[in-house]
């Protein structure tokens, strides 16, 4: 399977990785008494959430006796990152920068996150093109680049 597939992931199953990534090793009743506070879903809900998962290579499984312990088999740090690249593959280039700028204005940062941007705009600077160039499809944004082409 690749990369990209696993990645077709909801916001459910979403959630459920992240208390396999908390507990690093969890049975359907770990990953639902977590989830319990936060979301009603039923005990088969749960446990079709985690089949699919197991599916998807998500989650590892393990038979323990007359249970089955679940594993992660993505490392959370890459799964954010994947996230974060599907992100910006739905939006055009040119729109990435002011996406961001957004995102620092929406969130709440800490002096040490701040300082972490700062570092790491101080570097960009140096990389910075002109323009960015649009990737998109002619007709999926407002790029003047693409009219330019439809119209000529
Ligand atoms: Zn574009």
């Amino acid at each position: 399977m690749k990369m990209e597939d696993k990645f077709q992931i909801t916001d459910a199953e979403w959630e459920v990785m992240r208390v396999v990534w908390t507990l690093q090793q969890a049975t359907s009743k770990d990953i639902i008494e977590v989830l319990q506070s936060k979301k009603n879903w039923k005990q088969a809900t749960a446990k079709t959430l985690i089949g699919r998962l197991v599916q998807k290579g998500m989650l590892d499984t393990e038979k323990d006796g007359k249970r089955y312990l679940y594993t992660a088999a993505v490392d959370e740090n890459e799964s954010v990152k994947m996230l974060q690249d599907r992100l910006f593959e739905r939006i055009c280039n040119k729109e990435v920068g002011k996406t961001i700028a957004t995102m620092i204005l929406e969130s709440t940062l800490s002096h040490d996150d701040i300082k972490l941007l700062e570092k790491n705009l101080e570097m960009k600077k140096s990389q910075a093109v002109e323009e960015v160039k649009c990737n998109c499809v002619p007709g999926q944004c407002q790029c003047k680049g693409h009219l330019h082409q439809n119209h000529h």
